[in-house]
């Protein structure tokens, strides 16, 4: 069992109070490891250290950040095995799911490498009398709150921008699942990120997390996490009026058309479903399915759900367990709600391995069919391994469902005729709509980010530059009255 402290200016070290928080294997409750506790005096040194380094950073050529972030991005790749392993451990991960992760966190480093010295500006005509253009500048030191689902990529995601654009960070795991970030830490000083860029104090929400969305150093707080806590981050960084970029919950469509692919699209469906036992903000966490069809999908869902497997992350099942054990509570009760509300349930899936039922925070998948559209379990976000079902009509009762809950992040639609898929498209009040397809793989490239309460700002692609930059305007006037020798 290891301990891990903060990581300050490039040195390992306990937290001020010298107190530790255990952390647990969600596959047998077996302690792992020890985070430190820290403090807001752990924030406000890491706050202090990172705004040193920031200030040199910002003046290096874009090329050699780039550089660094390359060889980030190689480490990576050449620790994905470790890395995945750890994942899979800590966050209680099927094996091929974290490997997915370490690939999506190298990809994240190469992306944003790639696009360190292409950040540009515009020139803006004000006639001959002027030369005025933009540039794009850091906006300092970024502190970013980081959940127990995707510790890994969720970190490199919002890492690699900022220290592309010539930010530094200031990082808050969650104190359920983050050891992952303690090896990107290190595989960052070994690819040459001087000290000081990237710090790191584990920690309770209310103590650490608190301390850095109310520290006054810090220029852009990234939160990802719930609704509620993204609420009282937002509330606390405006206070010291800092930006914030919220990526928060959701619970996302996918629509069966009357001529969808059914061959294609209830794989597809379930695998959205279910990714990390459906503790996954861009989850497809509904099925809206048109009458004609509902009866068919249901039997299909059904027999897929049955054939899925259960089990410890290393056995690689299709679900692992589930994070903690009130975790586990909250689906359960979630699910005697929706018995309660007179839905359908179904429950499938079998265990695989040596899985410890009688430890482990193991749910089965499970398919609700609520008798009516105001049902909770079909408008609130579980965070579990549940998949509700609605049937539709017609194309605007589909987007009428799929807009009735507080959510907007992600919507699959499924159908041969595109014109209707690009109908409801345009309707759909979502980050990301996939017609045919759903995550496109998680791709870097893409950017992802909330409507209404799943939040604002956007991570990934280029748009994410946009959250990680702030435009200054240049304006010369050009004395061009006297320009003979
Ligand atoms: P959470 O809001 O409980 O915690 C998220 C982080 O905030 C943790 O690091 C926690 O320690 C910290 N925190 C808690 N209280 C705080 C406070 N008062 N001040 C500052 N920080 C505080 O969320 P969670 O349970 O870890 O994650 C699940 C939620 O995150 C779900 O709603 C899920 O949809 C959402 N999520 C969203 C995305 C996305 O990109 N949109 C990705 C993953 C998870």
């Amino acid at each position: 069992m290891k301990d891990f402290g903060c990581y300050i200016e490039g040195t390992w070290r306990p937290a001020e109070t010298n107190e530790w928080i255990d952390l647990h294997d969600p596959a047998d409750q077996k302690v792992l490891a020890r985070i430190a506790r820290g403090s807001a005096k752990d924030i406000d040194q890491a706050v202090v250290s990172a705004q040193v380094a920031q200030q040199k950073w910002a003046t290096r050529l874009p090329s050699d950040r780039a550089r660094i972030l390359y060889n980030i991005a190689q480490i990576i790749r050449d620790k994905a095995e470790e890395l995945s392993m750890i994942e899979c451990r800590d966050a209680g991960k099927p094996l091929v799911q974290a490997k997915a992760d370490a690939n999506a966190a190298a990809r994240f480093f190469e992306y944003y490498a790639g696009v360190a010295d292409k950040i540009l500006g515009n020139s803006i005509p004000l006639g001959p009398d002027y030369v005025d253009f933009t540039v794009r500048e850091p906006l300092g030191v970024t502190g970013q709150i980081v959940p127990w689902n995707y510790p890994l990529q969720i970190a490199c995601r919002g890492i690699a921008p900022a220290l592309a654009t010539g930010n530094a960070v200031v990082l808050k795991p969650a104190e359920l699942a983050c050891l992952s970030i303690f090896t990107i830490a290190d595989i960052c000083q070994e690819a040459g990120l001087p000290n000081g860029l990237l710090n790191i104090v584990p920690g309770f929400g209310h103590e650490a997390g608190a301390a850095l969305a109310s520290h006054p150093g810090i220029n852009l707080l990234v939160f990802t996490g719930s609704v509620e806590t993204g609420t009282a981050v937002m509330q606390t960084a405006a206070k010291n009026v800092t930006p914030v970029l919220l990526e928060l919950g959701g619970k996302s469509p996918n629509i069966i058309l009357p001529d969808a692919e059914l061959d294609t699209a209830i794989p597809l469906i379930i695998k959205a479903a279910f990714p990390h036992s459906g503790q996954t903000c861009s989850a497809g966490s509904r099925v809206l399915a048109h009458s004609s069809i509902k009866e068919t999908v249901i039997e299909r869902l059904r027999d897929s759900i049955g054939q899925l497997t259960l089990g410890r992350g290393l056995d690689d099942p299709d679900l692992g367990p589930v994070v903690s054990a009130s975790q586990r509570q909250r689906i359960e009760d979630y699910i005697k709600l929706g018995q309660q509300e007179e839905a359908d349930v179904y429950t499938g899936g079998r265990f695989i391995g040596d899985a410890d039922q009688s430890t482990g925070h193991f749910v089965k998948p499970t398919l609700v069919c609520p008798a009516s559209s105001s049902a909770r379990v079909a408008r609130e976000e579980i965070f579990g391994p549940v998949l509700t079902l609605l049937p539709f009509d017609t194309l605007e009762d589909a987007e009428r469902l799929a807009n009735d809950t507080e959510y907007g992040l992600v919507a699959g639609i499924w159908g041969r005729d595109i014109g209707r898929a690009h109908w409801l498209a345009n309707r759909i009040k979502a980050g990301q709509v996939f017609v045919n397809c759903y995550g496109a793989g998680g791709g870097a490239e893409i950017p992802f980010g909330g409507y209404k309460k799943s939040g604002f700002g956007r991570e990934k692609g280029m748009d994410a530059i946009l959250s990680y930059t702030q435009i200054k305007n240049v304006c010369i006037r050009i004395d061009a009255s006297n320009v003979n020798f």
